[in-house]
């Protein structure tokens, strides 16, 4: 006996068979149980769900010399032609190589006579949405008259390029993605009757390259069992289907959980190095991200998109971050969505949007620790809030004080306590000299116009520590050690755009440079107070005012005694 593709081989023959349509299966078993037949049907949804084999199993119910049907016999002569595709009484037909207006009308000619030897005469028009305009004219005549015998099933991947006088007269079914674990089983009692040895993993990623697709899914299945001669391992199916394993994702998030900034420089690295486009990448790990959220929530796991297995090795990485740091989480990487989007630099700025979230455990540290949930004795020390012990007397710490504006913007800290910013305001820290009437916005303005010669700088600006406009000089102060910046600057374009923006927003001779963040100088001996804008310079103050909301008054040094 010739191969038959599987595709084809799997492709259902009764309702029974039909993957992952319940609701539309139901409706229609039952409008032919009761015999209430519409004329035409529309089936709508995207390649491969079944949406013509389920219309020849209706033709078939409809036919059948043992029904009409709610489930055909398959065995009469009937059942067997329209099978076979041998039925004179149902027409195929495929409107993209079908849709001159001669053709569709010779068919409509054709329509008006009753059916041959069935009870009904069934016209199945695929891809009904590519017919021509002077073709969905000549068709309307008989949808909008129907002789009785006369039934209409049309499918489009497209229902949005139907004309609606043809839509006011279907009944629509739509036909939903396969949801991945139910692809999965599916392929695993396919693969098992047809013997082809394969790994769950291999299944999960197979799924999930279909895409809610069976019939694509089945191909694949195929095509990766010919490959390997009857078995398929997991390598050759993340190799040739470019399935990215959730257990990437899953790694990051428990790296983003734990503050690991190795792994996630690691994984991106891996990303990079395998081609994966970080745009896809990130999107997808928003969504993984969420399944988590839902999970910490007791989200009911057959609506997931992922196996029971890894719902639950998911679930417990969740439920170690918790719902609050989830959501924050979540919260942060949403911001940094755009910037990936739109990045020339694409993976760098996933790069910088997985390390940020990294950061969250340590300002989750210290808002337990000013919350006094935690023994100072028990946190490390913050190197950033000491200052160097002066040799001669004891070290006295700066003491922020804190005070939540109940005003403040939420999301998005008033760093300055003159006006607030606004929450879109992408600079994570502004400071100035004060030589500028409004110095936050001025350097909000100055890292938008970077960004619309230069996003992937532009983001990374609005990483740096802090951005401090003072007597014609922009500071811009970055981690010590942190060369990326200084690198990406001596590029005759980046410094250009950088210089426009400078010129554009303060004067055009502006200059600029790039400070590393110090530890800083040992207080003088009676300054009470000094100026706030010298503690924004440091990154663990800015993280406490991001949770917080609020904003520094005043800094004092901390009496030991
Ligand atoms: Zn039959």
């Amino acid at each position: 006996m010739a191969y038959q593709v599987l595709a084809r081989k799997w492709r259902p023959q009764d309702f029974s068979e039909v993957i992952g349509q319940e609701a539309v299966v139901t409706a229609l078993r039952n409008a032919v149980a009761e015999q209430r037949i519409a004329h035409a049907y529309l089936f709508s949804g995207i390649r491969g769900v079944g949406k013509t084999s389920v219309a020849r199993i209706l033709a078939k119910g409809l036919n059948c010399e043992r029904g009409p049907a709610a489930e055909p016999c398959n065995d009469c002569d009937t059942c067997r032609e329209i099978t076979a595709g041998s039925s004179f009484d149902v027409i195929e037909v495929d409107a993209a190589t079908y849709s001159k207006v001669e053709q569709v009308r010779e068919l409509t000619e054709s329509l008006k006579y009753g059916p041959a030897h069935a009870r009904f005469k069934v016209v199945i028009l695929d891809e009904i949405h590519r017919l021509s305009r002077q073709a969905f004219d000549a068709l309307l005549k008989i949808v909008e008259e129907p002789p009785d015998h006369l039934v209409f099933i049309f499918a489009t991947t497209e229902s949005s390029a139907v004309p609606a006088t043809i839509l006011s007269r279907c009944q629509e079914f739509r036909f939903r993605r396969v949801a991945l674990d139910q692809l999965a089983q599916h392929l695993e009692m396919v693969a098992k009757r047809e013997e082809i040895s394969v790994g769950r993993s291999a299944l999960r990623i197979i799924a999930q390259a279909g895409d809610g697709s069976v019939r694509d899914a089945i191909a694949l299945l195929d095509q990766l069992a010919t490959f390997g001669s009857g078995s398929i391992d997991d390598g050759d199916a993340v190799r040739l289907l470019g399935g990215l394993d959730q257990r990437v994702f899953r790694d990051v998030l428990t790296a983003i959980g734990a503050g690991d900034r190795k792994t996630i420089a690691d994984i991106t690295m891996r990303i990079e190095e395998q081609g994966w486009d970080p745009r896809f990448v990130f999107g997808e790990f928003l969504s993984y991200c969420r399944m988590a959220l839902h999970l910490c929530l007791g989200a009911d796991l057959e609506r997931l998109e992922t196996t029971r297995e890894e719902a639950d090795a998911l679930g417990a990485v969740a439920k170690a971050i918790g719902y609050e740091q989830l959501l924050r989480t979540l919260n942060l990487l949403l911001q940094s969505e755009m910037a990936v989007r739109r990045s020339e630099s694409a993976a760098l700025a996933l790069e910088i949007a997985w390390l940020r979230a990294a950061e969250l455990p340590k300002l989750v540290a210290i808002e337990a620790l000013l919350a006094g949930n935690s023994p100072l004795s028990a946190q490390p020390p913050v190197p950033e809030l000491q200052p160097k012990p002066p040799a001669s007397h004891a070290p006295k710490r700066p003491k922020v004080i804190n005070k939540t504006t109940p005003a403040a913007a939420p999301g998005r800290p008033p760093l300055e306590a003159a006006p607030s910013q606004s929450d879109s305001d992408p600079a994570p820290s502004i400071g100035s000299g004060g030589d500028s009437d409004d110095p936050s916005e001025a350097c909000a303005r100055f890292i938008a116009a970077v960004g619309r010669n230069r996003q992937a700088l532009a983001a990374h600006l609005s990483g740096a520590n802090s951005l401090t406009y003072s007597a014609g000089v922009l500071r811009i102060s970055v981690p010590p050690g942190d060369n990326w910046l200084r690198e990406r600057l001596d590029r005759a374009a980046n410094r250009q755009a950088l210089e426009e923006a400078l010129a554009a927003t303060w004067n055009p001779d502006a200059s600029w440079k790039i400070v590393e963040d110090e530890v800083p100088e040992p207080e003088p001996k009676n300054a009470a107070v000094r100026a706030p804008q010298e503690t924004h310079m440091n990154p663990r103050v800015q993280a406490v005012l991001e949770i917080f909301g609020g904003s520094v008054e005043a800094v004092e040094p901390r009496n030991e005694t």
